[in-house]
């Protein structure tokens, strides 16, 4: 898979807004495109020039980078995950939104287990994470009602992820999870609800139109 391996605060600021890419720093006044640091304008020699009215496609495709920025996916990934949105049952942007909220990397961070996406994808990658008491490596594992997602024995005493307990100890899980901090593991007790599903503004319809062209 191609990786953007740039400056990830860079596409924060491409799209205006907190994508919280980098942990706890998201959270802090360092952030790019906080109050206290005002860099909330596009990357690049023009990023301060007048603004550029965007709409229609424009519009449209921002709002997809934005959202496979926000869950860590590449084009292709994020286009099979839309196809397969597109076959299911449901109001397609919705079952978008959710079948990227479940995915076992996504899950592992809104658990708590990681401070950003992108760690929990590398916990997911080396072994950490276990789904059902079976270890499960695959970071694009869609979770469903009744798993348990839990860390391996062998890394319970793992710094990082403990550390990254308790940073993230002062964000509230969302309901569709069960979390029990103290031992690592959380159960997931629905499917995830549009409301909680994402933790900045998405608009999934205009997604839904661009690859419906
Ligand atoms: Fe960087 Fe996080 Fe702020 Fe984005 S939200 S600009 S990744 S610190």
């Amino acid at each position: 898979m191609a990786r953007y391996i740039g400056p990830v605060c860079r596409q924060c600021r491409r799209e205006g807004m907190k994508l919280f890419l980098k942990g706890e720093r998201c959270y802090g006044p360092k952030c790019a495109v906080s109050e206290e640091k005002k860099r909330n304008f596009p990357p690049g020699q023009h990023g301060q020039a007048r603004k550029p009215k965007i709409v229609g496609y424009g519009l449209q495709l921002r709002e997809k980078q934005k959202t496979k920025r926000y869950f860590g996916l590449g084009e292709t990934q994020f286009r099979n995950l839309f196809e397969k949105a597109a076959a299911a049952k449901g109001i397609t942007g919705d079952v978008m939104l959710q079948l990227l909220e479940r995915r076992l990397d996504n899950a592992v961070y809104r658990i708590g287990f990681a401070t950003s996406r992108a760690f929990a994808r590398q916990l997911v990658r080396h072994g950490h994470i276990k789904v059902n008491g079976k270890k499960v490596n695959i970071p694009s594992f869609t979770v469903k009602p009744g798993d348990e997602v839990t860390v391996r024995d062998k890394s319970k005493e793992n710094s990082a992820i403990l550390a990254a307990r308790e940073a993230t100890a002062h964000l509230p899980s969302p309901s569709w999870l069960e979390v029990d901090r103290e031992n690592l593991k959380a159960r997931i007790i629905s499917l995830p609800k549009r409301e909680e599903l994402v933790q900045i503004q998405m608009n999934e319809q205009l997604i839904v139109e661009l690859y419906s062209k």
